[in-house]
Formats: C-alpha cells, sequence, structure tokens
C-alpha cells in the first residue's frame, strides 16, 4: 500500500504479520516507510501517520521530500497520458500487423522501456510518453516482435525491421532517453 501525503510525498506501507506495532523508518531510497500489523485499514495508517508527524520530522528526515513530491505528481501526470495512449498505441499496432498478446501493463520500471512476457503480457514503461512518437511506436514494435521470437536473434531484428525500417536508428536515439523519472 502507497499513501500520498502532501507533506512526505509517497510513503510505503508494509504489512507485515509479525509486526504489533506501527514503526516508522526511512527506506533506502530516502522515502518514508511504515511497517503496520497485516490488518491495519489505510484509515488507521494515514491517522498514524498524522498524529505522529512531529516525531517523523524531527527523527525521521525524509531525504529531499521536494524533490520526492515532484517526482510522484510526475509519475501521476505520465501515468495519466500512458493510460491514454499506450494501451491503444499497442492494440492498434498488433492488429495492424497481426500479432496477438494477452494483457498490456504500464510499468514504471527504472530500467527497461518495455518487456514482453511468456504468457504474452506487453508491458510497456510509462516514461515513454516523454519521448518521442517514433521511439514510442518503435519499443511498441520491439515488444510485440518478441511475442514470436523471445530473445534478440537475427531472426528478431529481421521482424522488427519489417516493421521499423528505422529501428536502428531509433534504438540509437533512445539511449539519449532515460525510462526512470
Ligand atoms: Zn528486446
Amino acid at each position: 500500500m502507497v499513501i500520498s501525503d502532501s507533506e512526505f510525498g509517497e510513503v510505503l506501507v508494509r504489512k507485515n504479520a509479525l509486526c504489533r506495532n506501527i514503526k516508522f523508518s526511512i527506506s533506502t531510497s530516502g522515502r518514508l516507510q511504515m511497517s503496520v500489523p497485516k490488518y491495519t485499514s489505510e484509515f488507521l495508517a494515514k491517522r498514524f501517520l498524522n498524529t505522529n508527524r512531529e516525531m517523523i520530522r524531527e527523527k525521521l528526515p525524509v531525504k529531499d521530500p521536494e524533490g520526492q513530491r515532484a517526482r510522484d505528481y510526475q509519475k501521476k501526470i505520465l501515468m495519466k497520458k500512458a493510460r491514454l495512449e499506450l494501451p491503444y498505441r499497442l492494440e492498434y499496432f498488433a492488429k495492424l500487423y497481426g500479432y496477438e498478446y494477452s494483457k498490456c501493463r504500464l510499468s514504471h520500471a527504472n530500467t527497461r522501456w518495455g518487456s514482453c512476457s511468456s504468457n504474452r503480457t506487453i508491458s510497456l514503461n510509462i516514461g515513454l510518453m516523454k519521448v518521442p512518437q517514433a521511439l514510442r511506436d518503435y519499443v511498441i514494435i520491439h515488444e510485440l516482435a518478441h511475442l514470436n521470437h523471445m530473445d534478440h536473434s537475427k531472426a528478431f531484428w529481421y521482424e522488427v525491421g519489417l516493421h521499423d525500417k528505422n529501428y536502428k536508428i531509433h534504438e540509437k536515439k533512445l539511449k539519449q532517453f532515460s525510462p526512470g523519472l
């Protein structure tokens, strides 16, 4: 569970069966996190956060809370944009080139633009909304081609090239961007 807090940004809430009391700590990325007993509701977690605000401010400095909030906000905007475009763009190319995938997932991993799993789920990074359309389309075509080739073999690249003549340029240009926020 993640709580969006106006002061601390996103607060990670970890449910733990062995945990008897609510505990606050700072995650490795510098975010505030709470460990709570397994059946704690969001309402209760928020209330606990509110009553401990003063103590958290003093004892647990959240790393760059303004930066965290800015990134959380950017993520929200990108997610909104991505929802309106990526699943439809994927569907469009799949129909156009005769691919069948099972599901489209939107991700916000820091390291990859997209992935295709063996159960034919295609994941697309919401960070794609920050790159030019041609590169976005290239990533979609790349992941669709993985439905037929789960590797980066010659046959895979040949198939990518059928649907995106400029794939080599696009692959190179994509390296100028980072999928993370
Ligand atoms: Zn690939």
